[in-house]
């Protein structure tokens, strides 16, 4: 077997060459099992991935009369589209990490068909290291058509994480696991435009809730605090002192009330500046007024359109719907609330 670290243009294209994490061959730049110290890793979004994956990739369209189906094709370049995914995923969860770190994913199927909900990731029964990423037409087609391009894209990263993220054996908060896809998601620029940051919740509420607290932590624990909270999560039980305490230093309810206060304190100074600067307009009393409620209209029918646009599922019972045979990894993306 050649190493994992072997030169990407040796590797014929588009077959599975990815291999077993026990035999990666660490590079110079790998660090040994996470010693979860604080440390500043050079970001950036174009540096080369090492080592990189290149796993089979292949497409299945189940019914290409459907409307959802044509518009996949007529938006998205498919192998453009899952290698972009994966070199993100690997960039952001695995950049200077050991190759033996990377979960052994050696093909991955996206697979386009009429489907409740989003999507979902699986792996197949007789071998985890073949994924399944199922994604819905009709959720293509609930989709604004300006947008469709960007959330189908941004779909994609979403369940490629799942194809490639260490969850504790499965016994990590599937919350964080979906913060985690969604911190992904955000970094690699396809956050939607109704994403925000929430308070009113817990840490492990998911999805861009929990994404936007990894950020968080990223600004103030270390560039590559994901990436150890990930690594803390490999060939073991999800242990919280580990993850949160051996990562950041201090535990998970106390990390989210410093996040809480930190974006409650940014958005009352901006509510403040935005107030200040309409008493320095020139306009009468009257007509600030005016201009203030037009503003809140604006932002409430902002988020009643949120609300209608069918992004997401409800998540009531995610695991069930998408418990279709196989090992289901993933649930369905559970809905935009708010
Ligand atoms: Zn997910």
């Amino acid at each position: 077997m050649s190493s994992a670290s072997a030169s990407n243009d040796a590797l014929p294209p588009p077959q599975s060459s990815a291999l077993p994490p026990s035999h990666g061959t660490p590079n110079a730049n790998s660090r040994d099992t996470p010693d979860c110290s604080p440390s500043e890793l050079p970001s950036s979004d174009t540096s080369k991935v090492l080592p990189q994956r290149k796993p089979l990739l292949r497409l299945e369209l189940r019914d290409l009369s459907s409307d959802g189906s044509r518009a996949f094709l007529r938006l998205i370049h498919a192998s453009h589209a899952l290698q972009d995914a994966v070199d993100a995923v690997l960039r952001y969860l695995y950049k200077d990490m050991h190759a033996s770190s990377i979960p052994p994913t050696r093909s991955i199927t996206l697979v386009i068909r009429d489907l409740e909900g989003v999507a979902y990731t699986t792996g197949l029964e007789l071998d985890d290291d073949h994924k399944e990423i199922h994604f819905s037409t009709q959720h293509i087609m609930r989709i604004p058509e300006s947008q469709q391009k960007e959330e189908t894209l941004g779909v994609i990263v979403h369940e490629m994480v799942h194809c490639w993220q260490h969850s504790g054996f499965g016994t990590a908060p599937v919350g964080l696991t979906e913060g985690v896809a969604d911190w992904v998601r955000l970094k690699a620029g396809y956050a939607p435009p109704h994403w925000k940051q929430h308070t009113d919740c817990d840490w492990d509420a998911g999805y861009e809730r929990t994404g936007y607290f990894l950020e968080y932590l990223e600004k103030e624990h270390g560039a590559d605090v994901v990436r150890r909270i990930n690594d803390a999560m490999r060939g073991c039980n999800y242990d919280a002192d580990k993850v949160w305490k051996g990562c950041c230093g201090k535990g998970v309810e106390e990390l989210w009330k410093e996040y809480k206060k930190s974006v409650d304190t940014a958005k009352s100074e901006v509510s403040g500046q935005e107030k200040s600067d309409d008493k320095t307009e020139e306009t009468s009393e009257g007509e600030a007024e005016e201009k203030s409620e037009d503003k809140t209209q604006e932002e409430d029918k902002d988020a009643s359109e949120v609300q209608q646009l069918p992004l997401y599922e409800e998540d009531k019972t995610p695991r069930e719907k998408a418990r279709r045979g196989g090992n289901m990894h993933v649930p369905i993306r559970p809905g935009a609330s708010s």
